[in-house]
C-alpha cells in the first residue's frame, strides 16, 4: 500500500514539473523588437552601414576614417 502512494506521489510531482514546463514553454519571455537602425551610405564607396558607425565629416558619411580621408568620390 504504501508503494502505491509514494508512486502516487512521483508521479503528481511529475505531472506538476510537467505542467510547469509547458506553461514555460507556452509563454516564452517577452522580447524586444529588433531595434531597425537608420542606415547611411558612405559617400565615398557607397556601402550601406548603420548611422551610428558612420563617421560625419563635412556634410557626408563615410565608412571609414580612410574613406573620410579620401572624401566624396
Ligand atoms: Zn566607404
Amino acid at each position: 500500500m504504501i508503494k502505491i502512494l509514494v508512486l502516487l506521489v512521483i508521479g503528481f510531482v511529475v505531472w506538476g514539473i510537467v505542467r510547469a514546463y509547458q506553461r514555460s514553454l507556452a509563454k516564452p519571455p517577452a522580447s524586444k523588437p529588433p531595434v531597425v537602425e537608420d542606415m547611411v551610405k558612405c559617400a565615398h564607396c557607397g556601402v550601406n552601414l548603420p548611422r551610428s558607425e558612420a563617421i560625419y565629416s563635412g556634410g557626408e558619411l563615410f565608412c571609414t576614417p580612410e574613406h573620410k580621408q579620401l572624401g566624396k568620390k
